[in-house]
């Protein structure tokens, strides 16, 4: 069935009718119930979360998907990928796959822990790429292949054990599945194959160590990610470069009601067998744990046990050795011991305030675990040492300081640990930089978030989405219209907003906010949050996108609902109420100097290369970047990487908030599809013309229609195409002949002349 066949309300937005919010609305909502999740606008894909495995996905439909260009089949997102590898194939245009979308939408994917494919996928001959030489399969869960079943000499693996096609296994949704899109349909032999592997088997690592259940969604990323994948001029992989965002890392110490820490602990304690379970002095039951949530343990359809078997398995492929596997096992199960360490409030005993360790035997066993003297790190937990220019002071901490400062080291081993994850599978997938390669990023990154209470946490990642709505905002709308330019079509401009005034009060310089709050951190006195809100108050009282609680708005009112420790900012997806509580101290991010110099003292190796700056010789007094000026600049450099690249576009739509198939709330759709401003996307498509093409590749494609054209053509390709489209009697509303590109102003034309193609 072609796009245009497509009974199901329109697969195409620009073909709407009337282009109003509720036909569009209406239309999503038609088709979502009628099992059609993706909808275009023009090269943008809309994917609506199904909630359910539809019979979609697999080897036919990537075979499919691979032989028809974007508008022969119904949307999909192998169509999307399939354009963004050809192009990068065959033109040499670097390509990113942008995909954005609230928690839950379906932006990561699948099952975490499972970056394999079902037998079904697993034993088509377009994917082949499981194979692997030398690798010893868990034998315990799943069964294994050998020669004979024609992988190629030398080669073993895991297969899964049946099920339906795809069912419950990551070759279905958005990240993955453009990855395993592309692993199928680029180059094979045994280096590519295990390029692949290796690039595949990422996932199930990174989702352990970076995901959790939320009330949102049960497998929740709580980084953002972006990935390069990286190819060789005939389009095999070469390997990748992964880059990770702000781990939600206060969640190694909390969690909310309803939620779960990070994935691996409860893999760890369910998955070890007793062998390592002893050697980590582990106890299986999660209760036994203070930063684990005792209301959840479990998670429904999640199998911790056989998903830690698939992390050791995924790490192994990777290539991480044995040593390196058993000491981020130490380093996970130090985070929960380090837990249970409990402190004494010990101010009346001695009539000061102090802080003291309660029993000191888990302090003991964490000291013989990662070889450091218990003695020194109950100093390091309960104690600060102030330097000033001519004498050290030891000054006791009370015991909510010492609690603090026990969970920001927890946070702090974590956070380092997932870095240096990422860190080591990049070693693993690195390309050497004389290669000349294609690159295809894939950027998988938090939407948009308005909670009920927001923070420093919201604050950061609605700047980071204020910052890619711009990139769209640049690379499609303006593009859009300066491609018109450039090619001297004539067309009404259409007026869209453009949020860099946003962007500017956050990001300024000087006189941004965070500007503001790294000079409130670094400034010495007395500094709180308060003194930093009212330095905002008073610098932003005027602008159009700031309101507090003592600022007027924009009809110069004040707003007397807001709290008066809260600011709000008018961002390009709606008004957000932050709360500037805990943005001084997040932002300084600062771990007492005792606890860094405590771990680079410890025995343990990984442990150690984690707190580079807590070494002793170390004279310099220089503070790292905060929080904000490190997340800051990454953004920069995510910019300049995605403007350097050709976009593709996948928005992701939750259409309930229950994790529920079947169910469509409007209104919740509505806010997204506002967030994610289709409405003026698809004006602005609509505006100009939905394709076009080179008159090359577009007069090789279509040349078989025309009577002068077919079967030699001898003229310029310009002309040529002029001829077969003057031929075809077409409306001249519908053409433009640009400098070097043939525009058509309605899908439709397209798919009429692609039908005409078919039936010849
Ligand atoms: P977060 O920002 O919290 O990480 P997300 O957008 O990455 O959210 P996913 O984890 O991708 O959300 O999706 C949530 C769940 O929705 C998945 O675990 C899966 O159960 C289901 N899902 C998403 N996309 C699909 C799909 N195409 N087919 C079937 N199920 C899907
Ligand atoms: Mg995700």
């Amino acid at each position: 069935m072609t796009l245009m066949e497509d009974s199901v309300g329109v697969g195409d937005l620009v073909l709407l009718e009337p282009l109003e919010e509720e036909p569009l609305l209406k239309n999503l909502q038609l088709r979502y119930e009628n099992k059609e999740i993706y909808t275009y606008i023009g090269n943008v894909l809309i994917s609506m979360n199904p909630y359910q495995q539809l019979p979609i996905y697999g080897p036919e439909f990537i075979a499919k998907y691979r032989d028809y260009t974007f508008y022969e089949l119904k949307p999909h997102i192998y169509a999307l990928a399939n354009v963004a590898y050809q192009s990068l194939r065959d033109r040499d245009r670097d390509q990113c796959i942008l995909i954005t979308g609230e928690s839950g939408a379906g932006k990561t994917g699948e099952v975490p822990g499972l970056g394999r494919l079902c037998s079904h996928c697993w034993n088509h001959p377009l994917i082949s790429f499981r194979a692997r030489p030398g690798l010893a399969p868990p034998q315990k869960f799943l069964p294994t292949f050998s020669d004979s079943e024609g992988y190629g000499a030398g080669m073993t693996g895991v297969k899964e054990s049946g099920g339906d096609p795809c069912e419950g296994f990551s070759c279905t949704e958005a990240s993955k599945l453009v990855m395993s899109y592309v692993a199928a349909v680029c180059g094979k032999g045994e280096q590519v194959n295990s390029v692949k592997e290796q690039l595949l088997q990422s996932n199930p690592v990174l989702e352990a160590f970076g995901n959790a259940k939320t009330i949102r969604n049960n497998n929740s990323s709580r980084f953002g990610k972006y990935m390069d994948i990286e190819f060789d001029f005939k389009g095999s992989p070469l390997g990748g470069v992964i880059t990770n965002y702000l781990l939600e890392k206060s969640r190694v110490v909390k969690q909310l009601e309803g939620e779960r820490n990070f994935h691996i602990f409860y893999q760890l304690l369910a998955g070890a067998d007793a062998h390592l379970l002893e050697a980590l002095k582990l106890e299986r039951d999660t209760s036994h744990y203070a930063y684990l949530n005792q209301k959840v343990s479990r998670v429904d359809g999640m199998d911790d046990a056989s998903n830690f078997k698939s992390v050791q398995n995924a790490m192994t492929v990777i290539g991480f050795s044995e040593v390196e596997i058993q000491q981020v096992l130490e380093v996970t199960a130090l985070v929960l011991k380090l837990g249970n360490v409990e402190l004494a409030d010990e101010s009346q005993a001695n009539g000061t305030s102090a802080s003291g360790i309660r029993d000191g035997r888990g302090v003991q066993e964490i000291g013989e675990m990662i070889g450091l003297n218990s003695e020194e790190l109950e100093k390091a937990l309960c104690s600060r040492t102030m330097k000033t220019a001519k004498e050290e002071v030891v000054t006791t901490l009370n015991f909510t300081q010492a609690q603090y400062a026990r969970d920001a080291l927890a946070k702090n081993i974590y956070s380092r640990l997932f870095n240096w994850i990422v860190n080591r599978i990049n070693e693993s997938i690195k390309v050497g930089s004389g290669e000349k390669k294609k690159v295809m990023g894939v950027l998988d990154i938090y939407g948009f978030e308005i909670l009920k209470d927001n923070s420093f946490e919201q604050f950061v990642i609605n700047y980071c989405n204020e910052k890619l709505q711009q990139v769209f905002i640049e690379m499609t709308l303006k593009e859009e219209q300066e491609e018109y330019k450039r090619e001297g079509i004539p067309w009404t401009k259409v007026d869209y907003f453009d949020n860099g005034i946003i962007c500017n009060l956050i990001e300024h310089n000087q006189q941004g906010i965070l500007a503001m709050l790294d000079e409130e951190c670094l400034r010495p006195g007395v500094v709180s949050d308060s003194t930093f809100l009212a330095k905002l108050n008073q610098v932003f009282s005027k602008h159009g996108f700031y309101e507090s609680k003592v600022t007027q708005n924009a009809q110069r009112q004040y707003d007397h609902t807001m709290g008066l420790s809260c600011f709000r900012i008018c961002h390009y997806a709606g008004k957000v109420t932050y709360n500037v509580n805990g943005f001084i101290d997040k932002n300084n991010d600062l771990l007492f100097r005792d606890l860094s110099q405590a771990m680079w003292k410890a025995q343990h190796p990984l442990l150690q290369s984690l707190f580079p700056e807590g070494v002793p010789t170390q004279t310099s007094l220089k503070r790292p970047p905060t929080a904000g000026a490190q997340f800051k600049s990454s953004v920069a450099i995510l910019m300049k990487n995605l403007y350097s690249k050709n976009p593709n576009y996948i928005r992701c739509i939750k259409p309930n908030e229950h994790q529920q198939r079947g169910q469509f709330s409007s209104e919740l759709v509505a806010v997204q599809t506002r967030y994610l401003g289709l409405l003026e996307n698809v004006r602005v498509r609509r505006a100009g013309y939905a394709y076009r093409q080179r008159y090359g590749p577009f007069l090789e494609r279509y040349r078989l229609l025309g009577r002068s054209t077919w079967p030699r053509w001898n003229g310029g390709d310009r002309e040529g195409v002029e001829k077969v489209l003057g031929e075809l009697s077409l409306s001249s509303e519908e053409l433009a002949f640009g400098k070097t590109k043939i525009f058509i102003r309605s899908p439709k034309t397209l798919f009429y002349l692609e039908e005409k193609r078919r039936l010849r």
